[in-house]
């Protein structure tokens, strides 16, 4: 049995509340003294709910799906960086084995990205000839992920030649048809854009979330706004997108569009953020991101220009509730973790856990 774990100063449990201490007994948080406690370790700090990263790939590498092995290491890198919760944004490894893993993040599995033939990254996606079948691929993904599906909804279309540029995946009637089809399995729908043009026809088909969202215009930032959906900024994916406009000489007007897009990714952000749209914090590690570095997609949107404390916020316990997780709560599972300085004042710490709490044991930090 874990030994209780007794944290002391400010423990953070959501935009308004916070407590002086709690203890972890049996892999549970409680706010009341054990009566018997002969083995306790004490922390003292700033304890916040384990921290959430809602694009990692956990089973992807650079040239597609990974062996065990990996994508536990994989796991085990975010889950040392505070990551306690990954939704996973797709992966082309079944790891629902994640699940029985107790020293592992807890994984919300959104199955294998949806895209077709050529237009997304080889060996990545479920690859479907025939854009109608998309419905049905939703359905058997919503089957098998943990109540998500990811869409690619837009990438560079070569076939034609150096006009190549973004376009939509997916005609719009059948969006519109396949969300339904994820609704009605009880899974949200988030999907992958970079361009303008996907926004209007993920938009009316009631598409739950939106990864990247470069494209998102004024307007489309004001209807994001409207209708509550956030957007996993994914900065230091964003950060790649003059590497990716260096590497497409072939694609002049895409290599143009990446650059801008690039160029004004924290004006974007911010804009964003200004507009009232929900942000959330995802590092898209797994391809040709290294997992583990939470810290720096969270410095990335302080950069941008949001306040520290939003950006904790939503690394941590806004996001939990938005994805029906448990925080910090009576009985919950004791996954958190705990800085020396408080992170709502500056997010650099989050870079340095001093611990690391899942399932009410020390994982990590220093
Ligand atoms: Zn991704």
């Amino acid at each position: 049995m874990s030994p209780v774990i007794h944290v002391r100063g400010t423990v953070v449990l959501d935009d308004d509340r916070e407590v002086g201490e709690l203890w972890a007994v049996d892999g549970r948080v409680t706010f009341e003294r054990p009566r018997t406690a002969d083995d306790v370790v004490v922390v003292d700090g700033w304890a916040v709910p384990g921290l959430v990263d809602v694009h990692c790939h956990i089973g992807l590498g650079a040239d597609g799906p990974v062996d065990r092995d990996t994508a536990r290491a994989q796991a085990v890198a975010d889950r040392d960086a505070g990551t306690l919760l990954v939704r996973d944004a797709g992966s082309p490894a079944d790891t629902s084995w994640v699940h029985d893993r107790d020293d592992l993040p807890r994984l919300i599995r959104s199955g294998r990205h949806l895209a077709r033939p050529k237009r997304y990254l080889r060996h990545y996606g479920r690859e479907l000839a025939d854009p109608a079948d998309l419905p049905a691929a939703v359905a058997e993904e919503a089957e098998r992920g943990d109540g998500w599906v990811k869409i690619v909804a837009d990438w560079i279309d070569r076939d034609l030649g150096p006009d190549g540029d973004l376009r939509p995946l997916w005609p719009d009637d059948v969006l519109v048809e396949a969300v339904a089809v994820a609704h009605h399995h009880g899974a949200r729908v988030t999907a992958h854009t970079f361009a303008a043009e996907a926004v209007p026809g993920l938009l009316a088909a009631g598409v739950d979330c939106l990864e990247h969202g470069t494209g998102l215009t004024p307007e489309g930032i004001e209807e994001v706004a409207r209708r509550g959906i956030p957007v996993t900024a994914t900065l230091l994916q964003v950060g790649q997108f003059d590497a990716i406009a260096d590497a497409a000489h072939r694609y002049p007007v895409y290599a143009d569009r990446m650059r801008r897009m690039h160029a004004r990714r924290y004006q974007h952000v911010r804009d964003l953020h200004d507009a009232g749209v929900r942000v959330l914090v995802g590092t898209d590690a797994g391809g040709t991101i290294e997992h583990g570095r939470i810290a720096a997609e969270v410095a990335e949107l302080v950069r941008a220009g949001i306040p520290d404390a939003d950006v904790v916020a939503a690394a941590s316990w806004r996001t939990r509730d938005w994805l029906g997780a448990p925080g910090l709560a009576e009985g919950a599972s004791a996954d958190l973790v705990v800085y020396g300085a408080d992170p709502r004042v500056d997010a650099r710490v989050l870079a340095d856990p001093l611990a690391v709490v899942l399932r009410g044991a020390v994982v990590g930090g220093r």
